[in-house]
């Protein structure tokens, strides 16, 4: 565990006792309801695509004017898998880094910390989980041309592919990346004295989709003059995938296995700790208002006496064991609870009670309430 991570679990282990586990609770009752709903979106995405029809790309022509009124003006929701391709008279990209024919070229940039364990390697960042993680990619050149996915065995037909708008995620391919060292200068070391992080690297990726590279895509198909096209479904995690039809319907099913059990475990979770804080406060309110009641009655019990001017204050009566230990006049008559000390006599007893934190002069104990005790 890094340095932040430590920080960061401290700040939240403090923050939850600072309210007795109702903020873990809360926290994991927010999680509960977010998986719940993420959920609700991976059991609907599922439905869809298991629904969608898989349409061979020459088909799709008659399946759209087999819809409607043979306008085609009605989307069909579809799974094509096909070639990408240049389309006739088309371009295509030659991005600098590999010089390979693509449609697709994104360029990033990461810059990699100390606390980075290596980019093959597994690593739990719970800064990151939190807040902002510094290990961020930055885009700095995304460029596409209009392209086509082609049936490689029957070459009739194409199916335009429309990428503007389309918020999933591309089947990139890497296809070079390089590592720039990142100097280390006297602050760096001065940042590892502190504990935090500091640049060593800075990867240089780029990623592309190459032509004819086979790939899925899924979504509303419809008929624009001539051509067919093909549109991203917002709803659906899906849009261009290496993934074939059944292999996306597996990866949705087990990721909404995993977000139901995980709303299920944490939804429990979170009663729990509700519940048990709720108990908590409840009897916290008991014992503070038992204590006040019994404060109340030691107060007027204390009142008759001195006004019946007790025989408390006569020292020669009292035996030197029964003596209060703070005023060494009068009588012990209050005793503490919970420790069960009598070594007060009643006045004291108020003037200790009194202190910011009442505590028991005897066994340091603190006090909850007194009660005054009767001799005969
Ligand atoms: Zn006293
Ligand atoms: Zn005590």
């Amino acid at each position: 565990m890094s340095a932040r991570d430590r920080e960061t679990a401290v700040a939240l282990a403090r923050a939850a006792a600072a309210l007795d586990g109702a903020v873990v609770g809360l926290g994991t009752a927010a999680l509960a309801v977010a998986s719940w709903v993420k959920y609700l979106a991976a059991s609907g995405a599922l439905r869809r695509i298991a629904a969608a029809p898989v349409v061979a790309i020459p088909d799709l022509r008659s399946l759209l004017s087999g819809e409607g009124d043979g306008d085609g003006d009605e989307p069909v929701f579809a799974a094509v898998r096909g070639h990408v391709r240049v389309p006739p008279r088309g371009k295509f990209l030659v991005p600098p880094g590999s010089g390979e024919h693509c449609v697709v070229a994104k360029h990033t940039q990461m810059c990699l910390f100390n606390e980075w364990r290596g980019i093959f390697g597994w690593t739990f960042d719970l800064h990151a989980l939190f807040f902002k993680s510094l290990k961020e990619q930055i885009t700095t050149s995304f460029r596409w041309v209009p392209f086509v996915l082609v049936d490689p065995e029957n070459m009739t037909g194409m199916l335009h592919v429309k990428l503007d708008r389309a918020m999933q995620p591309l089947p990139l391919t890497t296809v070079y990346h390089k590592l720039i060292p990142v100097e280390s200068t006297p602050y760096t070391l001065f940042q590892t004295i502190i504990g935090n992080g500091y640049p060593i690297a800075l990867l240089d990726e780029e990623k592309i989709l190459p032509i004819g590279k086979e790939i899925t895509a899924i979504g509303f198909c419809r008929k624009n003059k001539a051509s067919v096209e093909i549109s991203s479904c917002p709803e659906i995690p899906f849009f261009l995938s290496e993934l074939t039809k059944d292999e996306m319907e597996a990866e949705l099913s087990s990721r909404a296995r995993t977000l139901f059990w995980a709303s299920v475990v944490l939804g429990t979770v979170s009663i729990c700790l509700l519940g048990f804080a709720t108990y908590r406060s409840w009897r916290k309110i008991k014992q503070r208002r038992e204590a006040r009641q019994a404060q109340e009655i030691f107060r007027q019990t204390t009142d008759d006496v001195t006004e019946g001017e007790s025989s408390d204050e006569e020292a020669g009566e009292v035996g030197d064991g029964q003596l209060c230990v703070i005023c060494l006049r009068r009588r012990r008559r209050a005793a503490f609870i919970p420790c069960g000390h009598l070594v007060c006599c009643c006045n004291c007893a108020l003037i200790v009670e009194r202190h910011v934190e009442p505590l028991c002069p005897m066994c340091r104990q603190d006090i909850r309430f007194m009660i005054r005790i009767y001799g005969n």
